[in-house]
């Protein structure tokens, strides 16, 4: 019988893994998962926020990936049986499998800031999943009379896409200083130092004078709980009343990983650097925002690295041979402004049972740079998304 892979999770991850599985050996059962019948990819939403994009331009369809020979499931999984080595399905049939993938991303943690809860995302939305919530605060941001103060509460590590609270900071100041000059942003953080750091603050001054202000741990930025019926965000020292609350709550990978019993007290998954096998539950992978990748961050990138990765050493798994170590690749744009992109890459290889950085590969844009360099960094994150997508739905 042919060796069955079931893959959880139809985003980036999820998708590329399937599809780079069924392109190695044609003759592996490869099974995609996801309830969804329309993916919203995060990337770029923050220009949806700012009203520089359709969400429309954020979606895409799983046609392609099945045109290409992955079967798929249009369901959530709702169980995991490692012993049997089974999936149970939201309408109770089952998969089974040889090697099961996990990429089910991340769930926001509606127990960990006093306050934050499902009814609070409603009124304090943290549009840190694309579509409604995205919509929600592009809205809130529209009706804001000009003047009013914008919110962002931002995490302490780890969290989905490091850069993402900043560069959304920067596109809704550009969105604000261009349509409401009178208004002011502030972004409550819960730690003092975030990727790409002096380039945004450089930027900020540059761009936002007076309008974005950035408030770290140590100078009271931390969160400690939000009042939805007044906008209200409390810090150690002070209450701001929001016109608009972004709210950032801590994050844990998707349940389903902790119902198939891969998750740590950290509420994310341990992984085996070469293979993204689990550290505790043995023929079943973790990848993208769900895994602890060490010094690679969350993101889609990330993601769609770790997927080919995984899906190499799945294959030689399941033939009996020794997995390659391989060697990861992340590069994260962000657009400050609309023609203002920033960057910043690394290179990781597995090292001490984790995936760690290799020393004087990668690095960040240059502080000092001419308009035409970052607008040319713009068009790479632009184009950048194009190939992705391009890549794992098209
Ligand atoms: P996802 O892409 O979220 O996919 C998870 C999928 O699993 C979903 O489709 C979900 O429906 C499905 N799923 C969950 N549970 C189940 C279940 N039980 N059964 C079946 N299916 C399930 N990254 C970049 O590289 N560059 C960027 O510029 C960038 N910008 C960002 C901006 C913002 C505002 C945000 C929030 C994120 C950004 N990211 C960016 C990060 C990127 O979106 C994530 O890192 C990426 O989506 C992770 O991929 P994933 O496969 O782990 O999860």
């Amino acid at each position: 019988t042919r060796p069955r892979v079931v893959v959880i999770g139809g985003g980036f991850g999820g998708v590329s893994c399937a599809r780079t599985l069924h392109a190695l050996d044609g003759k592996l059962d490869v099974t995609l998962v996801e309830p969804n019948r329309t993916f919203t990819a995060c990337p770029m939403s923050n220009e949806v926020i700012a009203g520089d994009r359709a969400i429309e331009a954020q979606q895409f369809g799983y046609d392609k990936v099945v045109a290409g020979g992955v079967k798929m499931a249009t369901k959530a999984a709702t169980k995991i049986d490692a012993a049997a080595r089974s999936v149970g399905l939201a309408d109770g049939t089952t998969l089974a499998y040889d090697r099961l993938v996990l990429s089910p991303g991340i769930d926001l943690r509606f127990d960990a800031l006093q306050g934050y809860d499902e009814a609070a995302a409603a009124r304090m939305p943290h549009a840190w999943k694309a579509g409604e919530q995205t919509l929600l605060l592009r809205r809130q941001l529209e009706a804001m009379d000009d003047g009013g103060l914008v919110v962002i509460s931002v995490p302490a590590n780890p969290y989905r896409c490091p850069p993402g609270p900043y560069e959304r900071a920067s596109l809704i100041g550009h969105y604000l200083k261009t349509k409401k000059p009178r208004s002011k942003l502030i972004i409550l953080d819960s730690k003092d130092a975030f990727s790409k750091q002096r380039l945004f603050l450089q930027a900020w001054q540059e761009l936002y004078p007076g309008l974005v202000e950035w408030v770290g741990l140590s100078h009271g930025g931390k969160v400690t709980s939000v009042d939805a019926a007044t906008n209200t965000l409390v810090t150690e020292f002070d209450k701001h009343k929001a016109a608009v609350a972004n709210v950032l709550p801590p994050q844990r990978a998707g349940q389903i990983a902790a119902i198939a019993g891969v998750t740590d007290r950290s509420g994310w998954c341990p992984i085996d650097p070469v293979t993204f096998e689990s550290k505790q539950v043995p023929n079943i992978h973790v990848i993208g925002d769900a895994c602890i990748a060490g010094g690679m961050p969350k993101s889609a990138f990330s993601a769609n690295a770790q997927a080919k990765a995984c899906a190499s050493a799945v294959v030689s798994l399941l033939a009996g041979a020794a997995p390659a170590a391989p060697k990861l690749i992340n590069t994260c744009y962000s657009l400050v402004a609309p023609d203002y992109g920033i960057s910043i890459a690394g290179v990781y290889q597995p090292k001490n049972g984790l995936l760690t950085d290799v020393e004087g590969a990668g690095g960040t844009s240059p502080l000092e740079a001419t308009l035409t360099f970052r607008n040319q960094e713009a068009v790479y994150a632009r184009s950048w998304f194009d190939t992705i997508t391009g890549e794992v739905f098209g």
